[in-house]
């Protein structure tokens, strides 16, 4: 690598949802732009959460100077307080982004051993061979920042997750000036939001769920359930404003919603009508009419607080008849049959269900092809390279924009997580790939191995077979009879035939084996294995997981 080149490489993000995270290096320095989680994609029991693994940044370790934050959303503070296991750098950020990153250090015990720099709109920071500058740009949450980092090998700009609302709910729009100074001093790459690269048109604005919105509490006789995500500052304000001019008094349910509404408040980044809330208990005196409770559990997680409630099983309250639950807000791919079991619970219970697919009750916080084109003209990159998105919604961004004379179409570079994209003055090449995998972590926060993941999915598809034999140490002869335990394989019961035949064959090739082997339980423990496997595969087709146990006697 020259010396002054730009290596960035994805780890994350990058040709899969969520996990966003990306390495930048110059000069022998390296930053880390995000540190985000996502949801495993494939079938994972017991495991939670999914961040990008870092032994690839290991042999970085000494070089990292700092986290580099766009914004507060789990995609890309999740993985934070993993990462800061590993390298104990500074991070910065905005208040409210390094307010959502300090809870998290609270859980993981790790708030009294970080550093956090918390920046303003165009805050300028310099970090060895970077300097890093922060653009406000809006989004579905607040304080949230485009970054342009200048290097030697010139300017780079990281979109952030981002859409040109003109009308923001809170704080202000989207700051074009200065991504169009960056533009006129010229800008090597931009590396832009691809979440809606496939869409047409503008993506609206925050504001343009209140019509909708309005009319459910114009129309709602009893009480409105309303759940969204704790994070959508400029939901829960259209939402705190619509209760005040309708005369409802406001409950909050789940932690992070309580959690999150005082953080924003604190942060000045929310208007709390006086005295509109109320405690849960306060909310079972007040009549259905003039009550709105305001609900952490939008994506249907069966320890939320809205899951609770739909199914009786929160302390204070229940959905009940009567009631308008409003689930305003995307369905994140794989929750799906968790909101939907969500909304049955609550028609159960005699409620009625509005959700975006019946209201524009939500709407997207990522730009759409003409979000992406006010951001491309005016930063006017040598390169274009689509990031934060799926293969598809990738390749999508870059044939759209190779249409649009915006940027010449050989200069949009699409890469994929562990790609090493090198960027010379004039010059875009991916020179290397590295593997980069994930970790996954269960709700405990500690590492699950992958064998240990792919153990449980065995024992959940086929179960298991325990053979258990006792054998004479010195005679290698069976004391007893072989034993079966099987769970979820075959109900015993109606397979009793079965298992005599399994407990012969576990007895013959005891009697078979050669006297060495019978007294070398590894030995004999991998015959009986082998052998079950065998005469179980033919005979049912399945794999249960087999486990021979030698007891000594
Ligand atoms: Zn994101
Ligand atoms: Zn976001």
């Amino acid at each position: 690598m020259t010396k002054d080149n730009l290596e960035i490489i994805p780890l994350g993000g990058v040709g899969v949802f969520g996990m966003n995270m990306m390495a930048m290096r110059c000069g022998g320095e390296t930053i880390i732009s995000d540190a985000g989680m996502g949801f495993p994609e494939e079938d994972a029991p017991g495991v939670d959460i999914i961040i990008p693994d870092f032994s690839f940044i290991d042999q970085y370790r000494d070089e990292i100077s700092a986290i580099v934050l766009t914004h507060g959303h789990e995609d890309h503070i999740g993985a934070v307080p993993f990462l800061l296991k590993e390298v104990n750098v500074p991070v910065y950020g905005t208040h409210l982004t390094l307010a959502f990153v300090e809870n998290k250090l609270q859980e993981h015990g790790l708030s009294a051993t970080t550093t956090l720099h918390a920046i303003e709109s165009r805050d300028r920071v310099k970090l060895g061979n970077f300097e890093v500058e922060w653009m406000h740009v809006t989004h579905s949450l607040t304080s949230c920042t485009a970054v342009a980092v200048t290097t030697p090998a010139g300017v780079v700009i990281h979109s952030g997750d981002f859409k040109i609302d003109g009308t923001p709910v809170v704080g202000p729009a989207t700051d074009l000036e200065r991504l169009t100074e960056y533009g006129d001093r010229g800008v090597l790459a931009l590396l832009a939001d691809s979440t809606n690269a496939e869409r047409p048109g503008r993506t609206q604005s925050e504001r343009a769920v209140m019509p909708a919105l309005e009319k459910v509490f114009e129309e709602a006789q009893g009480r409105i359930v309303l759940s969204c995500f704790t994070s959508s500052v400029h939901r829960i304000q259209i939402v705190l404003d619509l209760a005040r001019e309708y005369g409802r008094r406001v409950a909050l349910l789940g932690r992070s919603m309580l959690r999150n509404v005082e953080t924003a408040d604190s942060l000045r980044q929310l208007d709390i009508p006086d005295g509109i809330f109320v405690s849960p208990a306060e909310a079972r005196q007040i009549d259905d009419d003039q009550l709105l409770l305001l609900v952490a559990g939008c994506q249907g997680d069966p320890m939320s607080a809205m899951t609770k409630l739909a199914t009786d099983q929160h302390k204070n309250l229940s959905v009940g008849p009567g009631d308008t639950v409003v689930l305003s807000a995307r369905q994140i791919p794989g929750n799906e049959p968790a909101i939907s079991r969500l909304s049955s619970h609550c028609y159960k219970r005699g409620a009625t269900v509005i959700d975006s697919s019946v209201a524009r009750i939500h709407v997207s916080g990522h730009g759409s092809q003409e979000d992406l084109k006010i951001l491309i003209e005016a930063t006017r990159p040598k390169f274009l390279v689509p990031i934060h998105g799926e293969h598809r919604q990738l390749y999508r961004h870059r044939d759209w924009a190779a249409t649009q004379g915006i940027v010449e179409p050989e200069n949009i570079v699409v890469f994929e997580n562990g790609d090493v994209l090198e960027l010379g003055e004039s010059s875009a090449e991916l020179i290397a790939t590295e593997f980069v995998g994930r970790t996954f972590i269960d709700s405990s926060y500690e590492h699950v191995e992958d064998m240990v993941v792919r153990d449980r999915k065995h024992l959940s598809y086929d179960g298991i077979v325990v053979a258990i034999v006792a054998i004479n140490p010195k005679s290698g002869e069976l004391e007893s009879e072989p034993e079966l335990v099987t769970r979820g394989f075959i109900h015993e019961e109606d397979a009793a035939e079965m298992l005599i035949q399994l407990k012969q064959l576990v007895e013959e090739t005891v009697t078979t084996a050669a006297h060495e082997e019978r007294i070398d339980y590894a030995v004999i423990k991998e015959k009986i294995r082998v052998a079950l496997k065998r005469f179980i595969q033919k005979a049912t087709g399945r794999r249960p997981m087999i486990i021979p146990v030698v007891v000594e006697v």
